[in-house]
């Protein structure tokens, strides 16, 4: 089973990371491995999946969205149904409950379109830790919502000068915070990305999704799925849902990037599909990086997208060909949002839009009595003003 005991996925992931962080590292891989045979730990996470957010999701049938397509069954995993609206808070719940653990008082987090910083403010206020969550200014000044809603639960919302003052940036910020407060301090990554144990254990923590789903479609159909679809941003979602059915060859897995204004264009967050290999934020793995080796600005239409780097299981699953890789631009995610929320009363959020309408391209490829599962990871509200200036309705 991988990663290996240094976490390296074949020569992906690993700790490319200053001195003065790998006591941190290895204070929270013992930590997270003596969770992972304690009982106690597994009952208190399950506890709160279920009774604060909202778990297990429904493995729904979207029999018009099928219908409309062409296509045997789509089912959907309902990720946008859980508290604060998405997948992320699977991931927080696990990380708060190891910083209470390890009897840590603070809490920081990176983030983007403010969906991470969101879910880590959530678990914080519940857990009773302070919170900190660093964002870019650019950001801050795109998501006002969001950084209202991290105020209003009581975190602090550092602003980043940096760089581009977006989440490359916050994430670069949160890691030196780290390191002069790690005695009380736990980072709460929100992706599979970061050094080891981060990719490993937010993989197992969202692995609830893919379980579940395992479970579910085990008893609505007697047999697996021929395809597994999400999104993939730093990849966590994909992730968790991919990886509880690893060893079932048969079953397809195909991640969807953000191909923006279009991949010729530079203006993308396809790391996979355009991306080299490098390394960023403290693993190596797949980027956009230019001829010199510097990291490139990403574009997404959707915030939880908009990220140059992804996880090193990712690149390891392109690689050893596990998993396809594919992307679809803005124009054609604005597309697919319209078409889940008309054919099943759903409005996506735009990050599973991208998935959604890569379905229109998989109908050709796919024999009429495909069974696919798709990982529905949040719900639009976030994104309707953004989709109101595109869409004339
Ligand atoms: C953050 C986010 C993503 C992208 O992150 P992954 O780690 O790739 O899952 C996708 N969908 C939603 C709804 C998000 O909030």
């Amino acid at each position: 089973m991988l990663p290996d005991k240094k976490g390296h996925f074949e020569e992906f992931g690993g700790r490319y990371v200053p001195e003065t962080l790998i006591y941190a590292l290895d204070e929270l891989e013992k930590e997270y491995n003596k969770a992972k045979r304690d009982k106690k730990f597994a009952q208190e996470f399950d506890y709160y999946l279920r009774e604060y957010a909202g778990r297990p999701t429904p493995l729904y049938l979207a029999k018009n969205l099928s219908r409309y397509l062409g296509v045997n069954k789509i089912y959907l995993k309902r990720e946008d149904l859980l508290h604060t609206g998405a997948h992320k808070i699977n991931n927080t719940l696990g990380q708060i409950i190891l910083a209470k653990r390890m009897k840590k008082t603070r809490v920081i987090a990176e983030t983007g379109a403010g969906q991470h910083g969101v879910a880590t403010a959530t678990v914080a206020a519940m857990f009773g830790l302070s919170c900190d969550v660093y964002m870019g200014e650019e950001d801050i000044e795109r998501q006002k919502l969001n950084v209202f809603r991290m105020k209003l639960l009581g975190s602090r919302v550092i602003p980043v000068k940096s760089g581009t003052k977006t989440l490359k940036d916050a994430m670069t910020e949160a890691l030196r915070d780290w390191v002069t407060n790690v005695r009380h301090t736990h980072y709460i990554i929100g992706t599979v990305a970061g050094p080891h144990p981060y990719p490993e254990m937010v993989r197992d923590f969202q692995s609830v999704i893919g379980k579940e789903a395992r479970k579910q479609i085990l008893k609505s159909e007697k047999r697996l799925p021929d395809y597994l679809v999400a999104c993939v941003g730093g990849g966590s979602n994909s992730m968790g849902l991919f990886y509880p059915f690893f060893n079932d060859k048969r079953v397809k897995f195909i991640g969807v990037e953000a191909a923006g204004l279009g991949l010729s264009s530079g203006k993308h967050s396809a790391s996979l599909v355009a991306g080299s290999t490098g390394v960023l934020h403290g693993s190596k793995s797949s980027l956009l990086e230019d001829k010199f080796g510097q990291v490139l600005n990403a574009h997404s239409i959707a915030a939880g997208l908009d990220y140059p780097g992804v996880g090193p299981e990712h690149a390891y699953y392109k690689k050893i060909k596990r998993a396809t890789y594919v992307a679809i631009t803005d124009k054609e995610a604005l597309e697919g949002f319209k078409l889940l929320s008309e054919t099943e009363g759903i409005i996506p959020a735009l990050e599973p839009a991208h998935a959604i309408a890569y379905l229109t391209k998989l109908k050709n490829k796919i024999s009429k009595n495909s069974i696919i599962i798709l990982c529905l990871s949040g719900r639009g509200d976030k994104d309707t003003y953004a989709v109101a200036e595109r869409l004339k309705l």
